[in-house]
């Protein structure tokens, strides 16, 4: 086993990396831009070393610096966690040219997995069924005219190099795919620097399903079996779950033998996810894989008791696979992702300085983050605060979980995407598992007419003070005319009948129905 582990990244994942590495004996260095000095993950590693200023293209995107610091500190293995640089083949080449263990897949396989068409054509060749479209990037809006004629509208135009839902565009006619073509390059020549786009059938109303896969470096490559994505908004991941209402014992099998074979065809070792596409037949479709640890993580964690973050440590250290059959899920788990955006105003990144954080805790419950008390969220780094997981042993009881920490959860100082969580774990068809990867945008408007703004709380909580107060000093004044020292906010009405009284009343009173619903 490694001494000493170098941690690539912030936030809630160099934190869980640090976790890892403490309870497997190994020591951790973290690295921290000048925005992260009083950062959770810097405090808590046994060393850390500054690496620039905040933005990241000066700092945790700058993999020759931080492989210096690896090499300063006698380091000898390089966690990228996930984002940044851990898809980057020439960081992961560069890693191991510096005689460090890349505590990831080898470069080769990120390699044969970083593009779209080739990740593919890989699949394709091992038996591993795709959206049917095209494997080559099309020349130009005739041929794409042409492909969409031959698997018929809709049709979706994808970047060759994609990543996180840019390049991409559904077209539904012949009219719109010139400009659609054009416009997909566009962003994909400026996200990418590659203008490659080609086509995939647009499936309608499909489930996202990922497998997870973990290999070693002796052979052995089994399926921890799927998570479910489907909770997505503008492409990007809401909530996840282990396992899918969606996938019988029979399917889990066929879809983790898939991911086993495009993850063997590809020479892939450590931890990875394939990610499918399941349509309302039962019929999946691989996507592509994504060669890192993911940030839904814990949940297949939570229901195959495996610690992957400590399996890929221990895979890149050579430790042998001890297990040969894929995992079967026990019980249910499912992740929120709370983010420093309002919902009430179109999701809107909230900066500020967090002054209270109360962290739910009790039966079932894992919080893993990258902020506490005091943290200043700024608009460098990604929205995603934390990650609230649950597990239970059916997935009602997980959703009532969940519902229950949320409510407990209390972040003051900036907006949160918290109260969004509870709306929809208050959802009838979230709740049947009616879910695909449209659903959240079709229902997001009805979801947010029930959400209050986080100003009518405050407003409430404020006037719960103020009336508590104004008890207070009629008991003083007159004891008999309340019941006892004990009279608080809830359960009477104020004697005094003076109007802010009586709005308070109010407030308080909707304040507890929010915190009751
Ligand atoms: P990216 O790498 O940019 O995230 P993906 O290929 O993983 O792109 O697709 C992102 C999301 O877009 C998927 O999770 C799914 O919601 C949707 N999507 C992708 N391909 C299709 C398709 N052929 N039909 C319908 N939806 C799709």
């Amino acid at each position: 086993m490694f001494k000493k582990v170098l941690i690539a990244n912030r936030g809630e994942i160099a934190l869980r990396i640090v976790r890892a590495c403490r309870e497997l004996g190994v020591k951790s260095v973290a690295v921290y831009s000048d925005a992260d000095v009083h950062a959770p993950h810097v405090r808590e590693a046994d060393e850390a070393v500054r690496i620039g200023p905040a933005p990241s293209a000066e700092s945790y995107l700058l993999g020759h610096e931080i492989i210096a610091a690896a090499k300063k500190t006698g380091a000898e293995a390089i966690h990228p966690g996930y984002g940044f640089l851990s898809e980057r083949e020439w960081f992961a080449r560069a890693v191991r040219d510096a005689g460090l263990v890349w505590i990831g897949p080898p470069a080769e396989a990120i390699a044969a997995m970083g593009s779209k068409t080739a990740a593919r054509t890989l699949a394709v060749a091992n038996g591993v069924p795709v959206v049917p479209g095209t494997t080559e990037a099309l020349r130009d809006a005739k041929e794409a005219a042409a492909v969409a004629e031959q698997f018929g509208y809709p049709v979706l135009l994808k970047a060759a190099a994609g990543g996180g839902g840019k390049g991409m565009r559904v077209v539904h006619s012949a009219s719109e795919i010139a400009g659609a073509l054009d416009s997909a390059k566009r962003e994909a020549k400026n996200a990418f620097g590659d203008d490659a786009v080609y086509v995939e059938k647009y499936i309608e109303g499909p489930r996202h399903v990922e497998i997870q896969i973990l290999a070693d470096q002796h052979g052995t490559v089994i399926s921890l079996g799927e998570r479910e994505c489907s909770v997505q908004r503008r492409h990007q991941k809401m909530i996840e779950e282990a396992p899918s209402v969606a996938v019988s014992p029979e399917l889990r099998e066929r879809m983790g033998a898939a991911a086993v074979r495009a993850a063997r065809a590809a020479g892939y070792v450590n931890a990875g996810t394939c990610e499918f596409l399941l349509d309302k037949s039962g019929a999946f479709y691989f996507l592509e894989m994504n060669t890192r640890i993911q940030v839904e993580h814990p949940v297949t964690e939570l229901v195959t008791g495996l610690d992957l973050v400590q399996w890929q440590i221990r895979i890149a250290a050579g430790e042998a696979l001890p297990y040969r059959a894929p995992f079967t899920p026990r019980g249910w788990a499912i992740e929120c992702r709370i983010t420093s955006e309002d919902p009430a105003n179109g999701f809107l990144p909230s900066t500020g300085r967090i002054n209270y954080l109360h962290v739910p805790t009790g039966p079932g419950v894992r919080w893993d983050s990258g902020v506490e008390t005091g943290s200043d969220v700024g608009l460098f780094y990604d929205p995603m605060l934390a990650k609230l997981i649950v597990w239970g042993p059916t997935r009602s009881d997980a959703i009532a979980r969940m519902h229950r920490a949320l409510l407990e959860l209390t972040i003051d100082g900036i907006e949160t995407s918290r109260e969004f969580h509870l709306r929809v774990m208050e959802d009838e068809e979230f709740r049947r598992g009616d879910i695909e990867i449209q659903w959240l945008e079709r229902r997001l408007p009805s979801l947010l007419e029930q959400t209050p703004a986080r100003r009518d709380i405050e407003n409430a909580a404020m006037a719960a003070a103020l009336i508590a107060h104004h008890d207070r000093q009629q008991a003083v004044a007159a004891p008999s005319a309340v019941s006892g020292p004990a009279s608080g906010a809830s359960g009477k009405t104020p004697s005094a009948q003076s109007a802010w009284a009586q709005t308070a009343w109010a407030q308080t009173a909707r304040v507890e129905s929010l915190r009751t619903r």
